[in-house]
């Protein structure tokens, strides 16, 4: 059978490369076909499937033999080869290889950063940053799959980010606790839990009436332990002290990031809120509302 010696795509005559256009062809559809997501297998077993010949007499394609055309540079044309495909397949086609043989470059810190301190607000999993496609487009999303209908990338998520922080650094005093328990309590699991007990237990036929009261006493107990007031006036006030030397700037700080963030909150719709050290958490919608009047004390039920 012998082995080929020219480049698939190739004849040679007097020194010089031509190409043969029906090899060409094939080479186009190789990397048109694993472009489009088919794998190096599918497109092996297709080609063998049809008898496209591959060298003389063989017509077997391997994994090996699509993914040695897939990583050939001398398919975009040079000083000895007459170009087939064009340099942007080329890159396109072997960033998608990397990126599924895993072979993945590092974090930068700034992300590795980020992929610490996100979290979703649908499920509480982490955030993650996946890599689309042609190593271009990045997206940061739930790592439990949550749905979202937005579209977060660096760029949308940077900004998000900066508006925030410059709206804390605007107003430092922000990152107070309003008088009584304005922040909004956070329920622990244990009381929505006692919550959906409650609820069961009145719904019953006949409700039995010391239990539930227990129980509602019990998660009222709870409830109040939930929105005790500032929690942490000591780290409050040397927060603001801090957030009150700090510059606003164009792009987010993440030095100041990892110093007075504790959770970067996504939520569905896309906004994020931003927990800091001291519990407070400052949100999109208050960036909007851009901190005029501030007499809505809620109270704490
Ligand atoms: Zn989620």
């Amino acid at each position: 059978m012998g082995l080929r010696t020219i480049l698939y795509g190739y004849r040679k005559e007097h020194l010089l490369f031509y190409i043969i256009p029906e090899e060409a062809d094939i080479v186009r559809r190789i990397f048109r076909e694993y472009i489009s997501g088919k794998t190096m297998k599918s497109i092996a077993d297709t080609l063998t499937g049809e008898r496209t010949v591959y060298y003389k007499d063989k017509t077997t394609w391997t994994k090996n033999a699509v993914c040695r055309i897939i990583e050939n540079e001398h398919y975009t044309g040079d000083m000895e080869y007459p170009e087939i495909i064009t340099r942007e397949e080329y890159m396109t086609a072997n960033a998608m290889k990397s990126y599924k043989g895993g072979k993945r470059e590092p974090d930068i810190p700034e992300i590795a950063l980020l992929k610490r301190k996100m979290i979703c607000a649908e499920c509480g999993h982490r955030y993650t940053r996946r890599k689309h496609y042609y190593g271009t487009l990045e997206r940061w999303e739930c790592l439990n799959h949550c749905k979202s209908t937005f579209y977060l990338d660096d760029e949308e998520l940077f900004g998000k980010l900066t508006k925030l922080l410059n709206l804390i650094i605007d107003n430092p005093n922000g990152l107070q606790y309003e008088q009584s328990c304005a922040e909004p309590y956070e329920p622990t699991l244990e009381l929505i839990r006692q919550d959906r007990e409650i609820d069961r237990m009145t719904e019953q036929k006949t409700p039995q009436f010391q239990p539930i009261k227990a129980t509602i006493f019990n998660a009222a107990s709870n409830r109040y332990d939930c929105c005790r007031l500032d929690p942490s006036k000591a780290v409050t006030d040397k927060l603001i002290e801090y957030v009150k030397t700090l510059e606003k700037s164009d792009s987010p700080d993440f030095e100041l990031i990892t110093r007075i963030v504790k959770t970067i909150i996504v939520h569905n719709d896309g906004t994020i809120s931003i927990r800091f050290l001291n519990d407070r958490i400052v949100d999109e919608q208050e960036a909007n509302k851009n901190a005029g009047n501030n007499d809505n004390s809620e109270s704490c039920n």
